[in-house]
This record gives structure tokens, sequence and C-alpha cells, in this order.
């Protein structure tokens, strides 16, 4: 299937690592040329190499946890030409009982996992509704609708990202511009590693990745992590010129978790 993305221009935040990663670099074997954005430049240069995707990529650090790093990263894209695509994928999760969560890390949860898309979208939506096409994807979760136990404050980011997502999609009502979430379910990306070692704590690691889906996800119908590129499929598909009928949705890959047949 061609998606007819050659040459169509690609945002992703948070991308030196994980889910990011394996999408800008499955926009850029479709054609699409690609921002690569992480918070230093140091990981920003370390992920260019290693993706090795020459003048189709490019580099920006920027924190977008915060209102200045999003116009940065808004910046220095749209002086290389406009965003076609925007993929929300930067985000952090901890597991942390609910007492112990602060308002400090409620209110960091909320920066870097909503309003980070919140500012990007706005961004970008008025060049895409002018040139009639664009895509816009927010990488929520499967925690979005099973608000995890052991980071509630995690859950309540990614549902929120639902809404904003539906929200988008009908405020670019008959635009050309879609607007989605995606919802992978665990996926063994950098992040999810630090995750499992902090659940391991001392414990052998190899076990507790062994006994995940035993003791934490029963639900999965995979019993597996899922590859980044597997929900890279599903975000590049949603991008690509077939998709133009999938709005306002909230697509999973989450290996059947959620218990619900639509
Ligand atoms: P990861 O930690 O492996 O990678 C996250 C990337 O985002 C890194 O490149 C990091 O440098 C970057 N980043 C973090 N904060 C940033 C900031 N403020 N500014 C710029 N870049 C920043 O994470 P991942 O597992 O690949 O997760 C990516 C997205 O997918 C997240 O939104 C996460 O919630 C979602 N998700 C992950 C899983 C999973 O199991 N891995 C499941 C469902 C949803």
């Amino acid at each position: 299937m061609d998606l007819k993305l050659t040459d169509k221009f690609a945002v992703v935040t948070g991308s030196t690592a994980g889910i990011g990663q394996a999408i800008a670099n499955s926009l850029a074997a479709e054609g699409a040329r690609v921002v690569v954005n992480g918070r230093s430049q140091e990981s920003v240069d370390a992920a260019l190499k290693q993706m090795d995707l020459g003048d189709q990529a490019i580099g920006v650090a920027a924190d977008v946890s915060t209102d200045e790093g999003c116009q940065t990263l808004l910046d220095r894209a749209t002086d290389v030409a406009p965003i076609d695509i925007l993929i929300n994928n930067a985000g952090i999760f901890e597991p942390k009982p609910f007492e112990e969560i602060t308002d400090q890390d409620w209110q960091k949860f909320f920066e870097v996992n909503v309003m980070s898309g919140v500012r990007m979208s706005r961004g970008v939506m008025e060049s895409m509704r002018q040139r009639g096409w664009g895509r816009i994807l927010f990488i929520a979760s499967e925690s979005a609708i099973n608000i995890p136990v052991e980071m509630v404050h995690y859950g309540m980011t990614k549902t929120a990202q639902l809404a904003i997502s539906r929200g988008l999609a009908k405020t670019l009502k008959d635009t050309g511009v879609t607007v989605n979430s995606v919802l992978p379910g665990p996926t063994w990306s950098e992040g999810v590693e630090r995750f499992v070692k902090s659940l391991a704590g001392d414990g052998d690691l190899d076990s507790v990745k062994k006994n995940f889906f035993a003791e934490n996800r029963p639900a999965s119908l995979i019993q597996r992590f899922a590859k980044p590129e597997e929900v890279a499929a599903m975000a590049t598909y949603l991008c690509g010129e077939q998709a133009g009928t999938t709005t306002g949705a909230a697509v999973r890959c989450d290996g059947g978790i959620v218990d619900t047949c639509f």
C-alpha cells in the first residue's frame, strides 16, 4: 500500500527513543521528512546517528513540557517547511502509590503528557486547515481506559488526551485534517524497561519481565510486550492518505487488554 507520504513533513515529539523513534523511522521509510525531538542536543544527535536517515531527518532539542520548548520546536520545524503531520508522542510514566503522588507530580505529568500536545496542536492547526490537509495523532494508551492503580496520575493524562483528540477532531470538521489517538498496550521501549526495572527493585529483571503479564496485566490477550515498530505501523497508517475517513477515533493496538470489542 502506498500511503502517499512522500515529501510530507512530520514532527514527532519525544522521538529520540522508544515508540516515538519507531514512528519517525516508519514515516521516513514511507518517504516523509521527519523532525526528531528530544530534550537534549546530545540525545538528539545520538538518535540521528543511530537512525541514519540523512537529509530526511532534522534534529531539534526542545523540552515540550514547556510553552517555550514547544515554540522552539514549532519555529525550527516551520523554518524548514509547513508541518503536515504532528505526532504528539512525548510522555512520561512512573509507578507511584496514589497517596505519594504530590501536587508537583500531578502538574508535571499534566505539562509533559497533556499540555505538550495541546500547545503543539494549537501551533499547527491553522496552517493545516488553510492547506486543507493534515494529520494529528496523540499517542495515548490503554491506560486511558484501564486506569492503572500503580500510576493514577498517568492514567488521568491519557484519558485527557482522548478528550482533547476527539474535541480537536470536531473543531477541525470538514477541513481535510484528521485527529486521532492511538492506544498502545505495554510496549517494550526504553521507558518501559526503566518502569519494569523499578517494579523489579532488587529482583531479577528477566523473571519480572516474564511474569509481568501474569501478575500485572492478566487481561492482555497477547501476553507479551508489543514492539515499538508494531505501534509505529498503526500510527503510520493513520497518517496516510487512505486513512482519511478515520478521525475523532481512539484506535487500539493494545494487545486486546481493553475488554470491549468497540
Ligand atoms: P520512552 O521513555 O521510551 O521514550 C520517550 C521519549 O520522549 C524519549 O525520547 C524522551 O527523551 C522523550 N521525552 C520525554 N519527555 C520529553 C519532553 N519533555 N520533551 C521532549 N521529549 C521528551 O517512552 P515510550 O514508552 O516510547 O512512550 C512514548 C509514548 O507512548 C508516551 O506518551 C507513552 O505514554 C505512550 N505509551 C507507551 C506505552 C509503553 O508500554 N511503552 C504504552 C502505552 C502508551
